[in-house]
């Protein structure tokens, strides 16, 4: 199984992604953890992706296609992959989508987890507390909800157009929203 998880931040995408993984057996490749972790090791990359992401927008398309390149050329990926943080914008959309015809696996399904804002607003702000992310300050989360308005919004329509999106209730327990994943990409 190759899939997508779409959804703003504070969707439950992350949450979402590693029960599936565990579930179904197939790799989690968070962009936004793999950037982290790169921050996290002091990189060059970690360097210049570090001000940007704090601010809430988004690091380059280049820097963001050569790491997913590289994660999509490891032997786990071969069982599967759901991605999550990735595409952001129509543009990585398309590159997605010829990298992933170059290597012979394309996608089976695109889920878009639905969560009103107010409540998008709400649970950064509670997960704020909790983990202290740099990027959850209230400035930084406004800035994120237009950037997903404005950049990657389209990407739901541009999956939509191709008749593989999936949309899914994305409030509920967590148990209960998995299970409406797990029902709209059933085979
Ligand atoms: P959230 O879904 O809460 O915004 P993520 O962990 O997915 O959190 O992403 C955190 C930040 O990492 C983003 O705001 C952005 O700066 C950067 N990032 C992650 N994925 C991408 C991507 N595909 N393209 C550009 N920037 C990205």
């Amino acid at each position: 199984m190759r899939l997508v998880l779409l959804g703003p931040p504070g969707s439950g995408k992350g949450t979402q992604a590693t029960r599936l993984k565990d579930k179904l057996d197939i790799a989690h490749i968070s962009t936004g953890d793999m950037l982290r972790a790169e921050i996290a090791a002091g990189s060059e990359l970690g360097k210049q992706a570090r001000s940007v992401m704090d601010a809430g927008n988004l690091v380059s398309d280049e820097i963001l296609l050569g790491m997913l390149e590289s994660r999509l050329a490891q032997a786990d990926v071969s069982k599967g992959f759901i991605l999550d943080g990735y595409p952001r914008n129509v543009a990585q959309a398309n590159a997605l989508g010829e990298l992933l015809a170059r290597i012979g696996q394309p996608l089976d399904a695109v889920v878009q987890l639905d969560v009103p804002t107010e409540l998008l607003v709400e649970r950064i702000a509670g997960r704020a507390k909790e983990q202290g992310r740099a990027d959850d300050n209230p400035e930084s989360v406004r800035q994120r909800l237009q950037v997903y308005n404005e950049q990657t919004a389209p990407v739901v329509d541009f999956y939509a157009g191709r008749g593989t999106l999936a949309r899914v209730d994305g409030v509920g327990e967590l148990d209960e929203v998995e299970a409406r994943i797990h029902q709209a990409i059933k085979p």
